[in-house]
This record gives C-alpha cells, sequence and structure tokens, in this order.
C-alpha cells in the first residue's frame, strides 16, 4: 500500500506538473525559465502523460489563447461541451496548420528535442507518443510491480482527464466565479484547480496569460506555483513573471460577477509578492 501511494503521488506530481508547469507555464507562455536539463525533465511528464508533441501542443494553446471563446477557438464550449472536452481531438478542421507553426511557435521549432518529436505527419507523431508511453510504463512494471503499473495509471489518468476539465468546464458560465471581466467566458473553478495542479483558476489566467502564478491568493491554492517557488529556492528557476500589480489592481476593479469578495485580499497577496523578493519585481503582462 506505501509503494501504491507513493508511486501515485509522485506520478501524479510527475505528470502533473509535466503539463501545467512544463507544457503550458514553461513552454507555451515563458512563464519563467530553467536550465535546458531541467525543462526536458518537466516536459518528460506531460510527453508520458499522452499530451503528445509539445509543438503541436503549445500552438492549439497559444491560438486558444489569441481567439479565446470565439471562432478560431480550437476547444470552445461555444461549440458544445463535449467539443470543448475531447471531442475536438478528433476534429482536423479545429487543429493549428502545420503552415502555421513558423507563425505560431517559432520558439520552439528551433529546439531540436522538440522537432524531434513532432514529425511530419500527426499521427505518426501520435504513434510515436504513445509507443513511448507504453514503454515507460513496461519499465515501471518491471522494475517496481503491477501495483506501482496501477498507481501510475490511475494517476496519469486522473491529470490527463483533468487538463480536458480546464478546457471545458473552466470556459462554463455556470460553474465558479470570475476575479477579472475578461473578454471570453473563462471562470476560476476550485476543484478543477486542485485536480489541475493549479490550472482551474483560469479566469485569473486568462486575465494575465503570462504570469507564472495563477492562483493568486491563500483561497486559491496553485501547487504548480509552489512547485516554482521552490525550483527558485534551490537556484533553478529564473526569469519568473509575475502580473503586474497595477494591471491586476485595474482589472479587479472592473470584474463582474462574484469576485468582488476576493478583491481585497488578492491585491494584498500581489503587494506580499512583490515585498518577497525584489528579483521578482513583475514583468508587465
Ligand atoms: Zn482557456
Ligand atoms: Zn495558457
Amino acid at each position: 500500500m506505501l509503494l501504491f501511494l507513493t508511486v501515485f503521488v509522485a506520478s501524479y506530481l510527475y505528470h502533473g506538473l509535466g503539463i501545467t508547469v512544463g507544457y503550458h507555464r514553461i513552454l507555451a507562455h515563458r512563464a519563467l525559465r530553467v536550465p535546458r536539463w531541467l525543462e526536458y525533465f518537466i516536459v518528460s511528464g506531460g510527453y508520458l502523460c499522452f499530451e503528445g508533441s509539445p509543438i503541436a501542443w503549445v500552438a492549439t494553446h497559444r491560438v486558444h489563447h489569441k481567439s479565446t471563446d470565439k471562432p478560431g477557438d480550437p476547444h470552445s464550449p461555444i461549440d458544445g461541451f463535449w467539443h470543448s472536452f475531447a471531442g475536438w481531438l478528433f476534429a482536423p478542421e479545429y487543429k493549428t496548420p502545420k503552415e502555421q507553426f513558423p507563425v505560431v511557435v517559432p520558439d520552439l521549432l528551433r529546439d531540436p528535442v522538440y522537432r524531434l518529436l513532432d514529425p511530419s505527419n500527426p499521427k505518426t507523431q501520435w504513434l510515436i507518443c504513445l509507443a513511448n508511453c507504453i514503454v515507460f510504463r513496461l519499465a515501471i512494471l518491471l522494475l517496481l510491480g503491477p501495483a506501482a503499473l496501477l498507481a501510475n495509471v490511475l494517476a496519469a489518468g486522473t491529470i490527463f482527464i483533468a487538463a480536458f476539465l480546464v478546457n471545458s468546464v473552466c470556459h462554463l458560465p455556470a460553474h465558479g466565479y470570475r476575479n477579472f471581466e475578461t473578454a471570453d467566458q473563462s471562470r476560476n473553478v476550485w476543484w478543477v484547480g486542485l485536480l489541475a495542479c493549479g490550472e482551474g483558476w483560469h479566469n485569473n489566467h486568462h486575465a494575465l496569460p503570462q504570469s507564472a502564478r495563477h492562483g493568486l491568493s491563500w483561497r486559491e491554492p496553485d501547487i504548480s506555483w509552489y512547485a516554482i517557488v521552490l525550483m527558485k529556492a534551490l537556484g533553478l528557476a529564473k526569469d519568473i513573471r509575475l502580473p503586474a500589480k497595477k494591471k491586476a489592481e485595474f482589472a479587479l476593479a472592473q470584474k463582474a460577477d462574484g469576485g468582488m469578495a476576493h478583491a481585497a485580499e488578492t491585491v494584498a497577496a500581489l503587494e506580499k509578492l512583490a515585498d518577497l523578493d525584489p528579483r521578482l519585481t513583475p514583468d508587465a503582462v
């Protein structure tokens, strides 16, 4: 039982942070920098959770931010809940064409490892990812046994679904609340925040997309942010981007339904962050 729990927690963090810190905050938004070897290790957690090519993932996500909940958004619930949850994956017309990659993801195309994981045929890309995911789990089975394999599969499966919930539930007006009056439907949903390692504070994220921190107060726990703070303490993370306080205050002052109760403490938390370490002085976002 101890082995099962240990592998479950370790797998949840490895795969969860692989998607949230690796694919999302480091690659898609360049919200922080880590040494290249560590970046590859973190991103491998997302890749081995069947997220596919980092180049294609980041391209989809950057287009999502550009056209959120408007025509052109790859996975918005305005096209139906199932579409935003997983249906978009099977709809080629919602995929970002490879011809646009040099414009959308020029930074990732310069990296030989990410290029290697993104062969020209999308089906080949998924087959290579699937093969790597299977080999990884065979290694767990051989080294640690069937209980460890089950723990890893359950953890990876949960975090895989949690990523879909961010795209769908966190854009549904019926759920959660908004801190910021953004031009899209994004919401902060607490249970997605917990399941998806802090990514459920999605309205905060759409308002301040380049911020490395998504949960902005103690009411909005953000495991990915805590991991970034730990990496910074170990001297492994730098150029951490945080929301400019003035912009956050301005956006909070304009926000609509339900979020006003948290406004004062969110601003206070931002002030504390700036005091905490002058090297964290926020970039403009
Ligand atoms: Zn979104
Ligand atoms: Zn994002």
